[in-house]
C-alpha cells in the first residue's frame, strides 16, 4: 500500500487540514516487474545469437575462411542464428503490437473446420518431414464470429508445438465440438509430454520445459504467450493436460459471440 498525505489549503483549512490517500500498488508493482523481467529475458534470448553471429564471423575473418569446409560449416550455423534472431524480433514485435492494442480487428463469420486445414496446410512441410499423421475429427461444422487470422495464429501454434514435441511418426488430432455457448477445440498429441508441476509455467514468457530442446525445433519461448493472449482477445479461456512420456492435450474455449 502506497500513501499520498496531501495538506489542505483553501477555506476548510481548520478543523481537517489534511487528506491521507490510500491505495494498492501491488497490482502496478505486479505488471513493472512483468514489464522489466521480460525486456531483461528478452535482451538475454537476442543475446545468445548475436553472440554467435559475432564470435563466427570474427573467426572467419580471422583467417578461417580459407578453409572452405570450415567456411561453410561456419556460414550454416550463421544462417541458423540469424534466423533464430529473426522470429525472435517477430515474436517479440507480435507480442507488443497485441498488448498495444495496434492490430484492428476483423470480424467475420469462421468456419473452425476450414480454419483448422488451413493450419494443417501451413505445418505440412515440418508434418511430413517427421511422418506425422494430423487429423481433424470430423463433427458438425462450427462457426464462430472473429478474426480468422487470429483463430488461424491460435492453431498454428499449437499445432506446430505439438508437432515440435512429439517424435517421428507420432499422431495430431484436432476435435472440435460445441455447447449452445461456445465452441472447444481441441489439439491432442502422443509426444513427450509436460511435467505436472511445470504445467502452468509454460504460459509464461520466455518459460520452457526443456531449453535445448526448444531452441532446437525452432521455438522462442514466446508462441504460447501470444496465444493465451489472442485466446482471452476471443473472451475465451485455454487449458492444457498432460502425461508425460504420453501426450498433451489444450483445450481452447471460445465463446459465441453476437
Ligand atoms: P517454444 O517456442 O519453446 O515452443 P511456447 O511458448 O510455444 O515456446 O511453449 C513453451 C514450452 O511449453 C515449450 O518450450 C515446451 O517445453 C512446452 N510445450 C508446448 N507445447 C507442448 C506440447 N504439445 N508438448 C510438450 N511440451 C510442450
Amino acid at each position: 500500500v502506497d500513501a499520498n498525505i496531501v495538506p489542505i489549503t483553501g477555506k476548510i483549512k481548520g478543523e481537517l487540514n489534511m487528506i491521507v490517500l490510500l491505495y494498492d500498488i501491488t497490482e502496478i508493482r505486479k505488471l513493472e516487474k512483468v514489464k522489466s523481467d521480460f525486456v531483461t529475458n528478452a535482451s538475454h534470448e537476442l543475446r545468445t545469437p548475436v553472440t554467435a553471429l559475432k564470435g563466427f564471423s570474427e573467426t572467419l575473418l580471422d583467417g578461417a575462411m580459407e578453409d572452405k569446409t570450415v567456411l561453410k560449416q561456419f556460414l550454416e550455423i550463421m544462417y541458423t542464428e540469424s534466423s533464430r534472431l529473426d522470429l525472435l524480433v517477430n515474436d517479440i514485435l507480435e507480442l507488443s503490437k497485441l498488448e498495444q492494442k495496434q492490430v484492428p480487428l476483423k470480424i467475420e463469420r469462421i468456419n473452425i473446420q476450414e480454419a483448422i486445414l488451413s493450419s494443417f496446410r501451413l505445418v505440412k512441410k515440418e508434418a511430413e518431414h517427421k511422418k506425422m499423421t494430423l487429423i481433424l475429427t470430423d463433427t458438425e461444422i462450427t462457426y464462430l464470429n472473429g478474426d480468422i487470422s487470429r483463430l488461424k495464429q491460435i492453431l498454428t501454434n499449437l499445432i506446430s508445438n505439438a508437432i515440435a514435441y512429439t517424435g517421428i511418426g507420432g499422431k495430431i488430432e484436432v476435435t472440435v465440438t460445441q455447447t449452445l455457448t461456445e465452441a472447444i477445440i481441441e489439439v491432442k498429441d502422443n509426444g513427450m509430454g509436460i511435467p505436472e508441476d511445470e504445467l502452468d509455467r509454460i504460459f509464461e514468457r520466455f518459460y520452457r520445459v526443456d531449453k535445448a530442446r526448444s531452441r532446437n525445433s525452432g521455438g522462442t519461448g514466446l508462441g504460447l504467450s501470444i496465444v493465451k493472449y489472442l485466446v482471452e482477445n476471443f473472451n475465451g479461456t485455454i487449458e492444457v493436460t498432460s502425461k508425460l512420456g504420453l501426450g498433451t492435450i489444450f483445450t481452447v474455449r471460445l465463446p459465441f459471440q453476437d
